[in-house]
C-alpha cells in the first residue's frame, strides 16, 4: 500500500497535501485493484486554491499576456500532452477503465489537437471590437471588449477525464482564467498528472486542482463567493444542484449533462451499416458516454432483419481488458456503476422488451475482479420504458418500432434529454429534413460520435446549455464590455447631455 503513488493536490504550482490529510484509493475497474491514492479535498482546501487562483488573476501576468504569447502557451501545452501521452494513456486506463485503442485513437490525438486549434482561435478571437462608425456627426466612438470572467471552478465527470480535463482547461485558459478544477474523484489520476505536468508552462496560480467529492468539494465551489463561474460536466441530477447553487452569488455557469441519443433508422438504409454503426453508437467507451446513441428508432419494415444483424455483429464484439489492443469494450467504471446498468437491464425486461443478445454479466480471464457487461440490445423496447427514458450509461441499445416518420420523430424529441441524435439513410435530402426537426445539439448522419475540436458541443433541453470545443468554448469563458468614448471635449457640444442640461448653449 505504501508503494503506490500518490496524486496530491496542485494549488499554486505546487504539490499539495490536502489540509485534512485524507487520501482514498483508486480502483482500476478492470481488475478491482487499488493503483493509487488520490488526496481528497475539503471546503478548506478549495478556500487556498480559490484563493491561489484570485491571486493569480490579480496579478494580471496571464489575463493580460497579449493573444499571441497565450497561444505560444497553448502550443505547449498540447507538446505537454504529447511528449506524455505513454504516461497519460496508461493513467487513463487504469483508472477509468478506458480501452487502449480509445485512449491512443481518440483521447491523446483529441486532446493535443483541441490545444492546438485554441492555439490559433485565441490569435483571431474578438477579444476587442471596434463598432462601425455611424455618420458625422458622431461624437463617440464604441468598441466590444471581451475579457476574462475571473476564476472560474471547472468540474468534471468520470468517463473521459483528459478530454473533459482539456474541453475546460483549454478555453478558459485561451480566455485569461484563472481556474480550479474538480475532475471526478472516481478519475482523478490522468488529471491530476496532466495539471501538474502543465504547471512547467503556466504561471503559477493559474491552474489549481482540488480532487474530492461532490459534497465536499463541489459544493464549496459552486457555492463559493469568490468563484466567477462554474463549467460542470456530469449527470442532470447534479447539474441542477449546481445551477441552484451558483444561483446564490448569480455565478455565471454552463452544464454539459447527459443524453438520451436516438437514432432513426429509415427504410431505405443500408442494414450492413447500420448495424454495425449503431453498436459503435452505443458501446463506444462500454456505452459510457453521454452522446451515445441509445435508442435506435427502426421502421417497420426493416425491423426484424435489422435486428437479425445487430444480434450477430454485437456477439463479435470483444469485451476485455482495456489494457488488451483488441479489446472493444471494457469494464462499467465502478461497481456501483455496473450493478445500476444490471438493474436497468433487469427493468427493461420486466417492462417487456426482448433480450436479443447479451443481458448479462461479462466474465473476462485475467480480470476476474472487474466490473464487465455483456454487449446488449433490447428489442421491442417503448418510448414510455425506463430503458427508453433513462440514461442507463452502459452497454445497452434500445430498440424501439415505428411505423411513419412522423412518429419517428415524435419519439425521438419525446425526451427530457437533448444532447444528440443520428439519421441513417441513403436519402441525404430527407436526412437534412429530419436533421430539420431534431431537438438535439449534434445531429450525426450515417455515423455516430464525429466530433470535431473546432466544431460546438453541447446540449438541448435538460441536457445542459453553452457549448464547448473550438472557438465557441472561448465565449463561455468571456464578459462582455461595451467601451463608448466620448470625443467631444467642449460639453456644449455634448448632445446627450442636453437632455439634463437644458439651458447649455441655448
Ligand atoms: P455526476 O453528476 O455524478 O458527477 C459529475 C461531477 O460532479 C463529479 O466530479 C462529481 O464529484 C461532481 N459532483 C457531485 N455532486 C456535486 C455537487 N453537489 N456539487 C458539485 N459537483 C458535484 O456524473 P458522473 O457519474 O461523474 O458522470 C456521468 C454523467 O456525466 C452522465 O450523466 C453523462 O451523460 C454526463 N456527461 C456529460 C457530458 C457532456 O459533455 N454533456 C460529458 C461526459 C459526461
Amino acid at each position: 500500500m505504501t508503494d503506490l503513488p500518490l496524486y496530491p493536490l496542485i494549488i499554486n504550482g505546487e504539490r499539495t497535501e490536502p489540509a485534512a490529510g485524507h487520501y482514498a484509493d483508486v480502483i482500476n475497474p478492470a481488475t478491482g485493484d487499488c493503483i493509487g491514492r488520490a488526496a481528497m479535498g475539503d471546503a478548506t482546501d478549495v478556500d487556498r486554491a480559490v484563493a491561489a487562483a484570485r491571486g493569480a488573476f490579480e496579478q494580471r501576468q496571464w489575463r493580460e499576456m497579449a493573444p499571441a504569447e497565450r497561444s505560444k502557451v497553448l502550443y505547449a501545452c498540447a507538446h505537454t500532452v504529447m511528449q506524455n501521452a505513454q504516461e497519460l494513456i496508461e493513467l487513463e486506463i487504469g483508472c477509468s477503465g478506458a480501452t487502449l485503442n480509445r485512449a491512443v485513437n481518440l483521447d491523446i490525438p483529441a486532446v493535443a489537437d483541441l490545444w492546438m486549434n485554441l492555439a490559433e482561435a485565441v490569435k483571431t478571437y474578438p477579444f476587442v471590437t471596434n463598432q462601425s462608425p455611424r455618420p458625422l456627426p458622431e461624437q463617440w466612438h464604441s468598441q466590444v471588449w471581451k475579457e476574462p470572467v475571473g476564476v472560474c471552478g471547472l468540474i468534471t465527470a468520470w468517463n473521459f477525464p483528459l478530454l473533459l480535463f482539456s474541453w475546460k482547461v483549454g478555453p478558459a485558459l485561451a480566455a485569461g482564467n484563472t481556474m480550479v478544477l474538480k475532475p471526478s474523484e472516481l478519475t482523478p489520476t490522468s488529471s491530476i498528472r496532466l495539471a501538474e505536468l502543465l504547471q512547467a508552462v503556466l504561471p503559477p496560480g493559474v491552474l489549481n486542482v482540488v480532487n474530492g467529492d461532490g459534497a465536499a468539494v463541489g459544493d464549496a465551489m459552486t457555492l463559493h463567493p469568490d468563484i466567477d463561474k462554474i463549467s460542470f460536466t456530469g449527470s442532470t441530477r447534479v447539474g441542477r444542484i449546481v445551477q441552484t447553487n451558483c444561483a446564490s452569488t448569480m455565478k455565471r455557469c454552463t452544464l454539459e449533462l447527459g443524453g438520451k441519443g436516438p437514432g432513426v433508422v429509415l427504410p431505405d438504409a443500408d442494414l450492413d451499416m447500420v448495424a454495425q454503426g449503431a453498436l459503435w453508437a452505443v458501446y463506444m467507451n462500454a456505452g459510457q458516454a453521454c452522446e451515445s446513441g441509445t435508442r435506435l428508432l427502426v421502421h417497420d419494415s426493416i425491423y426484424e432483419p435489422l435486428l437479425q444483424k445487430l444480434a450477430e455483429r454485437s456477439g463479435q464484439v470483444v469485451v476485455g481488458n482495456p489494457a488488451d489492443p483488441a479489446t472493444g469494450v471494457g469494464p462499467m467504471a465502478t461497481e456501483t456503476h455496473f450493478k445500476r446498468v444490471m438493474g436497468y437491464i433487469e427493468s427493461g425486461i420486466a417492462d417487456g422488451a426482448r433480450v436479443i443478445c447479451g443481458g448479462g454479466p461479462a466474465s473476462v480471464p485475467g480480470c476476474e475482479g472487474g466490473f464487465f457487461i455483456q454487449p446488449t440490445v433490447l428489442a421491442d423496447v417503448t418510448n414510455e420504458m425506463r430503458v427508453a427514458r433513462e440514461e442507463i450509461f452502459g452497454p445497452v441499445l434500445a430498440v424501439i418500432r415505428y411505423s411513419d416518420i412522423d412518429e419517428a420523430i415524435r419519439i425521438a424529441n419525446d425526451s427530457d434529454y437533448g444532447l444528440s441524435a443520428g439519421i441513417w439513410t441513403g436519402d441525404l435530402v430527407k436526412a437534412q429534413q429530419v436533421a430539420r426537426e431534431l431537438r438535439a445539439g449534434s445531429v450525426w448522419v450515417n455515423d455516430w460520435h464525429m466530433m470535431r475540436t473546432d466544431a460546438p458541443f453541447g446540449g438541448y433541453k435538460q441536457s445542459g446549455y453553452g457549448r464547448e470545443l473550438g472557438a465557441w468554448s472561448i465565449d463561455s469563458y468571456v464578459e462582455t464590455k461595451a467601451v463608448q468614448m466620448s470625443f467631444e471635449r467642449n460639453p456644449l457640444r455634448k448632445n446627450g447631455q442636453r437632455i439634463v442640461h437644458t439651458r447649455m448653449g441655448q
